[in-house]
């Protein structure tokens, strides 16, 4: 079964086989040696003063940042399932958050949080994804960040990248917090999550030490060690530095073309088929598309083309599907789904098949 959905993604079988050493101890200058390499990697990769390495799934790192950086009130932008995710995570905290809230196709809009920002001074912090996973929507974090740290230069922002670092090259200039987790773009089983952290955010961090678990400051110092404050996950780590050297050997701006090149295709074909492209501003992540048969196609593509597609949540959960484009592809793999879509929709007496999914798809690529 090819596996295509946005999160998990398959992990490469080399990778597959770093993972397959014996376990080693944590506390050892050998993984310590591992440690130091893969930090140095990620840093280069996120392009940020620091990057730290956590034993959770990408929402333990959502909290982390929040617990770590909001002080007084955060500004939280939802336009789907993890954007509301920010809100609940101030809530369990009692962390005093306001919301700024999108249709699930629609980005959020600068001025909204110029707005919302001038009128309360309160607000220290705002926390928004990059890529809103629920609709495959790309927010425009780089100019809320530029816009708001014009407003107030000490405003924290904290991005998830969950489904963007490692599909395309972030500008980090005003983000303090870029989060990311192993089993979307990074390729690995999930697990493992990563945050980038400004010089600010460091700053932020060690003058107010706070939580246990998730005590960054804790946390910080120990990595600088090349050591955790908790047990490493270490063959999760040890993948990481695999995909993180794969990744370096044809360059990452490969994989960065190769993403766009791919989601751009994609998306070409799906519209050629006369689908509906969800989102408003697509990330390259994955394609969205919405539609009534989502749920049937889905399930055809499961059971005759051997293909695994995501749906939706919530109110979309059987009217939307989702393909992913984050990782190393082989060539075959998206105008096969592509295709099978296509004999879908003329199982579903939609439209009569005549290859132009594959045509458009490769005329984009290969043209
Ligand atoms: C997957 C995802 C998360 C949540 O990550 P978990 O690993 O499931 O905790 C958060 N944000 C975005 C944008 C995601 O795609």
């Amino acid at each position: 079964m090819l596996l295509l959905t946005p999160g998990p993604t398959p992990v490469p079988e080399n990778i597959r086989l770093a993972m397959g050493e014996p376990t080693i101890h944590h506390r050892t200058p050998e993984f310590e040696e591992i440690f130091k390499t893969t930090r140095g990697l990620l840093k280069k990769m996120f392009g940020m003063s620091e990057v730290l390495m956590l034993a959770s799934s990408g929402t333990g790192a959502m909290e982390a940042s929040i617990l770590n950086l909001c002080k007084k009130k955060a500004l939280v932008v939802n336009a789907g399932k993890f954007g509301e995710r920010f809100g609940l995570i101030c809530e369990a905290y009692g962390i005093a958050h306001v919301e700024l809230k999108y249709d699930w196709d629609t980005p959020c809009s600068v001025e909204d949080v110029k707005t919302a920002l001038l009128k309360d001074s309160d607000i220290d912090t705002i926390c928004v994804q990059i890529c809103e996973s629920a609709g495959g929507l790309r927010h425009p974090v780089e100019e809320i960040a530029k816009a708001a740290k014009e407003i107030n230069k000490n405003i924290k922002i904290i991005a998830d990248g969950i489904t963007a670092v490692g599909v395309e090259k972030i500008d980090t200039t005003n983000i303090d917090a870029l989060i990311s987790g192993s089993q979307k773009a990074f390729m690995l089983p999930p697990g493992l999550s990563m945050i980038g952290l400004s010089d600010y955010a460091i700053e932020c961090i060690e003058d107010s030490s706070v939580g246990y678990y998730f005590n960054l400051a804790t946390e910080l110092k120990k990595q600088k060690q090349n050591t955790t404050a908790w047990t490493a996950p270490t063959t999760l780590i040890i993948g990481l530095k695999a995909v993180l050297e794969l990744i370096e050997k044809d360059g990452v701006e490969k994989l960065y073309s190769d993403t766009a090149n791919r989601a751009n295709a994609s998306r070409e074909a799906l519209k050629a088929l006369g689908l509906h492209i969800f989102p408003k501003t697509p990330a390259n992540s994955m394609s969205a598309v919405l539609d009534d048969d989502a749920a049937k196609i889905r399930k055809i593509l499961k059971q005759k083309y051997g293909v695994n597609i995501a749906g939706g949540q919530e109110h979309v959960k059987t009217t939307l599907f989702r393909i992913n484009h984050m990782g190393i592809f082989e060539g075959y793999e998206t105008p096969w789904t592509l295709n099978a879509i296509e004999l879908a929709l003329d199982e579903l007496g939609r439209r009569k098949y005549d290859g132009t999914a594959n045509r458009v798809f490769c005329e984009q690529i290969y043209k």
